[in-house]
């Protein structure tokens, strides 16, 4: 779903949120695709266009639109938080070998906000893993396990 900047605009002003012009970028980035982006794939996109925008203030301005709702943020992956546009409730499926997120459109039995057992749901996440279709007919096997073993120091991205 790709959506306008006027839209856009429109969806930060709606939120409350001040629409400037790294704001409005910064959500178009994770909106127009379904990649399940990590901060440094969108801080790579991003900088071309705002060549000042620092990887702190792509963080935190993606952290505050997951709190208004506009994306959701995802902890599938234990190296790194990854950025939703779909904010509704829906499950998701890692791919162990290329690591792609990929929206996993299923009716589920928990996969609905509601009431179970009197417990008020406001939040579901279905996580799945495997290999992904493309992976499977390319004969690719998973990578290592992404359990992270120390706090520090951090793994060497080999991006
Ligand atoms: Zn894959
Ligand atoms: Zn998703």
């Amino acid at each position: 779903m790709i959506s306008n900047r006027d839209d856009l605009r429109r969806q930060l002003a709606a939120a409350g949120i001040k629409p400037t012009f790294q704001r409005t970028i910064i959500l178009e980035a994770v909106q127009g695709r379904n990649g399940h982006p990590a901060v440094r794939d969108l801080h790579q996109r991003l900088v071309r266009d705002a060549p000042t925008l620092s990887k702190t203030t792509l963080y935190s301005t993606l952290e505050l639109f997951a709190r208004k709702g506009l994306i959701a943020a995802l902890y599938i992956d234990p190296a790194e938080v990854r950025f939703d546009g779909l904010p509704g409730p829906h499950h998701h499926f890692a791919c162990t070998a290329c690591g792609r997120i990929l929206d996993i459109d299923i009716a589920c039995a928990t996969g609905q906000c509601g009431r179970i057992h009197g417990h008020r749901i406001d939040e579901v996440h279905g996580y799945f893993k495997g290999l992904c279709r493309d992976c499977l007919a390319a004969g690719r096997v998973p990578r290592a396990p992404s359990v992270p073993r120390h706090k520090s120091p951090r793994r060497k991205s080999h991006a």
